[in-house]
């Protein structure tokens, strides 16, 4: 049994995916975006608590709207 990094969750179609790789998770909500323009989340798992934040903070696609820009992970604009 493999170990679930991360959840994304989708709140507009009540949606609820699990995986076990970071990155299929982020492909997933990038894919939902396209697709259905939904905002999904991640919840990520077994990280530490500064990892998690980090991830959070940094946004899952890149955009200033989903970045926190008083974030000392935030690099500026693109
Ligand atoms: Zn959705």
């Amino acid at each position: 049994m493999t170990a679930t990094r991360a959840t994304v969750t989708c709140p507009d179609c009540d949606r609820r995916e699990a995986f076990d790789e970071l990155g299929a998770a982020r492909s997933f909500i990038e894919r939902h975006r396209d697709e259905t323009g939904h905002e999904a989340t991640w919840e990520l798992h077994r990280l530490d608590a500064g990892v998690e934040r980090a991830g959070r903070e940094a946004g899952v696609c890149g955009r200033s709207e989903c970045t926190a820009t008083d974030s000392p992970l935030y690099l500026g604009d693109p």
